[in-house]
């Protein structure tokens, strides 16, 4: 037996093989060949067969997830029978004498790279399409399997570490829990394990060996450890903590229905935190009283190219309906930083997390933000929907947002599409400059939800995504609760209210302290629902 620690995101305990995620990186090298029709052959014989696997990835599409969302496999078997990707192919092969695999990926990359350098940003999007379908042939070419797309039975997922977009891909019925040798304990992918109730350790560096593949493992997510192939003793000690953590989730059913009350007769609301139209069901399972936060950014990290009004609209209609007139608070988009997405064509930068992100891309881009609002204001028919904005600084970007919220309503209005007049809009108190004005941005907005991940990375130079700084990192620093203090403070003299939606709000140590600041509501992952309802139970 080998044990390796690490660092625990998600209490609980798995049990199962570990299944290393394979990211099918390949080197393409640049052969002479003899034969150049035989090359070429070799290339239509893999592209048949790469449009064979999108017909089946359409069907599988179809089932899943219905028409609109499939008809990106059409696109991509359409990608590969477009005579001028074909003909770049077939020249490069024939006059450079070169192998089928250095063809197509250079003309992968040129194709990219005219695609990224147009204008309009439905074309711009197409470079992502490309590289797709060409890295599908060269996966056939070099005869490299699907990755984590072949996984056919529920499995620990291992990595060095999963960007969102990755984790996002994943059949979550067949994840049992995820072990990393990075990560910090507030990346979007600990987030993720939380929402998705998944046994979850970070943190476990190089002695997470790939050659641990294949193997039985058991991660115990109370103490941050990951046993490879348990001995007998240990295998038993962790089948009796799963059953004892199993009848404690059992217990906290019985508290589902009651009123979040305190002993002395506060009341506060208990939300939850979604990422996913999926996600609803563990929602309505842990009876949380509404979402605090739907990170609608994943619509747009799940897509190859920007979402419709109409995939954006079925989506908010769906969960607004499902939650049957719970209040469900939608985020705008808060692309960049860690999160990142090949068609909206960001540069790089120095640094990202002070960077072009969130609310600054959607005004400087107002066509991806107008798509966004016409989507939310159409599906709040339908439901209880709010809007809030996230990384605000300043009472101008209300004002800037307002304005493109009544051209909105205008532009809907003069086409006959039914909308909501009066949605409850708000927003996320994640920057100090947020904090320090928010008496002033009471006035403009109904709520204010704290984004108690970002406000501490701001407050204190912390980068959340550097696993070398969780010991720096405190989330109860007096600054911080400070900063809540003064929010709610200035929320409530204005007529507004306030809520946590950060991963601070689940701190069952700190439940005691938000109540006596006054905030309204805690947002939380639906996993951490019915433990912080305990909680408040107990609480004065
Ligand atoms: C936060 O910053 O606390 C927050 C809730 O937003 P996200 O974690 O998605 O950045
Ligand atoms: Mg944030």
């Amino acid at each position: 037996m080998i044990t390796i620690s690490g660092k625990s995101v998600f209490g609980g305990v798995s049990i199962g093989k570990l299944m290393f995620y394979k990211r099918n990186e390949k080197v393409i090298k640049r052969t002479h060949v003899d034969d150049v029709d035989a090359e070429w052959v070799r290339f239509q014989q893999a592209k048949e067969a790469a449009v064979s696997q999108l017909k089946g990835l359409y069907d599988k599409a179809l089932e899943d997830v219905g028409e609109a969302n499939a008809m990106i496999f059409e696109i991509h078997q359409m990608m590969l029978e477009d005579l001028d990707y074909l003909e770049s192919i077939e020249n490069i092969i024939r006059t450079q004498e070169v192998n089928a695999e250095f063809a197509v990926a250079t003309t992968s990359d040129n194709f990219q790279k005219m695609f990224a350098a147009m204008d309009d940003a439905y074309m711009q999007g197409r470079a992502a399409d490309v590289k797709d379908v060409s890295e599908r042939v060269l996966d056939i070419l070099c005869g490299v399997n699907e990755g984590m797309k072949a996984m056919d039975e529920p499995c620990i997922i291992a990595a060095d570490d999963l960007a969102p977009s990755e984790t996002v891909q994943l059949d979550k019925s067949k994840v049992l829990g995820f072990a990393t040798m990075y990560g910090s304990s507030n990346s979007h992918t600990a987030i993720l394990a939380r929402t998705m109730n998944i046994p979850a350790v970070i943190g476990l560096g190089e002695a997470l060996l790939p050659d641990y593949d294949g193997k039985i493992a058991a991660i115990d997510g109370f103490t941050g450890k990951l046993y490879i192939e348990p001995d007998d003793e240990t295998m038993a000690e962790m089948k009796e903590k799963r059953a004892k953590d199993l009848e404690q989730k059992a217990l906290l059913e019985q508290l589902k229905g009651k009123e979040n009350i305190t002993k002395n007769g506060r009341k506060i609301n208990v939300y939850a935190n979604i990422g996913n139209v999926s996600d609803v069901g563990t929602v309505l399972k842990n009876d949380a009283g509404g979402i605090g936060l739907f990170r609608s950014e994943f619509l747009y990290l799940e897509n190859t190219d920007f979402p419709t009004e109409e995939q954006q609209f079925s989506v908010y209609k769906q969960v607004a309906e499902n939650m049957a007139g719970k209040k469900v608070i939608i985020r705008t988009l808060d692309i960049g930083a860690d999160k990142q997405v090949d068609y909206f064509g960001l540069d790089k930068e120095e640094n990202p997390a002070l960077g072009y992100r969130a609310i600054r891309i959607c005004l400087t881009r107002p066509e991806i933000f107008k798509t966004q609002l016409r989507a939310l204001y159409r599906a709040a028919v339908f439901g209880n929907i709010s809007i809030m904005f996230p990384m605000i600084i300043s009472v101008d970007e209300i004002h800037q947002i307002k304005e493109i919220i009544k051209e909105v309503k205008e532009e809907l209005k003069a086409e006959g599409i039914p909308f909501k007049e009066d949605v409850e809009l708000g927003v996320m108190i994640e920057t100090p400059a947020s904090v320090m004005i928010s008496r002033d941005l009471a006035k403009e907005v109904d709520f204010f939800s704290v984004g108690t991940n970002d406000l501490t990375q701001y407050t204190l130079a912390i980068d959340r995504q550097n696993a070398k700084l969780d010991r720096f990192y405190d989330p109860h620093h007096p600054a911080i609760l400070a900063m809540i203090k003064m929010a709610a403070e200035n929320a409530h003299a204005e007529g507004a209210w306030i809520g946590i939606c950060g991963e601070l709000g689940a701190d069952l140590e700190l439940t005691q302290e938000f109540l006596n600041m006054g905030l309204d509501e805690l947002s939380v992952s639906p996993s951490m629902v019915l433990p912080l309802r305990k909680r408040i139970r107990e609480c004065e």
